[in-house]
């Protein structure tokens, strides 16, 4: 529901009507709009006595979000979202690249690829410290020391650093090192593992799972959203169909049908959709096309002897080609990489 505040209402007003809606049971979401705030309630709907609230100084209007997914929605939100990390922007106008390996495995290729990553103008890097495997018996990261490789490789470079959390326990860990904590496919609808991340209030890059149809996608971001956290990051990293060509299918009407259902950011990962480093270049250059935000590309110094994903990670110099191709498919859009 959005409670419609009238024009030039006070802050005290508005701040009296979120009491009520909390006394009521209701969670409270308030977006400061040019000329209007609108708040955002969620909650069950049953335990409202509308007029309670309508009779309020400074209410104007409740509305209905017909949407199952509320805070996501584009009909409580219109603006886009814009998740800052530190001094770059993820949904602006300027496109966003995140690339390095699949998973840490050693500080000093990790440290030499991020500088190569950021030469070629990627800002952000990613590296798995905690690695989600298909099979129990392949390699699962280096955990605790990696995150502490990352937070070097941070330090050294200046990039801002994405990791994934698989285990809700280890979100505080996890948080503690990372500028983006990511939410894996598989773990997509681990809802414990959702809202704990929600609650360290860090931006989020959620996946979408393997399977999942975007409704619950916006779903799962939903319960980030409901914790309090605006700062979440859709990724489009291919779903599963009978094509087995490729690793994934890459899902690019999912970019305009995100758009339109909701005000969050959407990146695509080329990488693991493809699962074929071949492929990442089309791929890529189709996503800025289509609106994506941003892209999230796996590179390895030594791709044949990676530990994770070698097969779909680019090597260094072909990463930097492709920075150089996406520039003007970017320009030709409207849009240009992150400076
Ligand atoms: C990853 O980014 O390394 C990863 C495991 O991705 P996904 O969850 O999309 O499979
Ligand atoms: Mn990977």
């Amino acid at each position: 529901m959005i409670v419609v505040m009238y024009p030039n209402t006070t802050k005290e007003q508005i701040a009296n009507v979120e009491k009520k809606l909390v006394e009521l049971g209701f969670k409270t979401h308030p977006i400061y709009g040019e000329v209007k705030t609108v708040i955002g309630a969620v909650g069950d709907k049953r335990l409202l006595n509308t007029q309670a609230i309508t009779s309020m100084p400074g209410v104007e209007s409740l509305v209905p979000i017909m949407k199952p997914f509320k805070l996501a929605s584009r009909e409580l939100k219109d603006s886009p979202t814009i998740v800052e990390v530190g001094n770059y922007k993820i949904g602006e106008d300027a496109i966003a690249v995140i690339a390095g390996p699949c998973a840490i495995e050693d500080e000093e290729s990790y440290i030499s690829v991020a500088f190569k990553v950021k030469e070629a103008g990627a800002r952000f890097l990613r590296g798995g410290a905690f690695k989600p495997r298909t099979s129990p018996y392949s390699f699962h990261g280096l955990e605790e020391d990696g995150l502490k490789i990352l937070a070097a490789a941070r330090e050294a470079t200046g990039l801002k650093i994405v990791t994934e959390a698989v285990d809700p326990r280890d979100v505080e860990l996890v948080s503690s090192h990372t500028d983006i904590i990511q939410i894996g496919a598989r773990n997509m609808q681990n809802f414990k593992l959702l809202q704990e991340a929600g609650m360290t209030g860090k931006p989020i890059l959620l996946k979408r799972g393997l399977a999942a149809t975007i409704e619950e996608w916006l779903m799962a971001a939903e319960y980030i959203l409901s914790e309090g956290n605006p700062n979440v990051i859709l990724c489009e990293r291919g779903i599963r169909t009978y094509e087995t060509a490729t690793r994934n299918t890459v899902d690019i009407s999912a970019i305009p049908v995100v758009k339109e259902l909701s005000h969050l950011p959407i990146i695509v990962d080329p990488s693991h959709a493809a699962g074929s480093w071949k492929y990442v270049p089309a791929i890529s250059k189709g996503a800025i096309a289509a609106g994506a935000d941003g892209l999230l590309i796996e590179v390895h110094p030594d791709p044949a002897c990676a530990l994770c994903d070698g097969n779909q990670s680019l090597k260094p110099s072909k990463f930097t080609k492709l920075m150089q191709e996406l520039e003007p498919v970017a320009r030709a859009v409207g849009r240009k990489l992150q400076p």
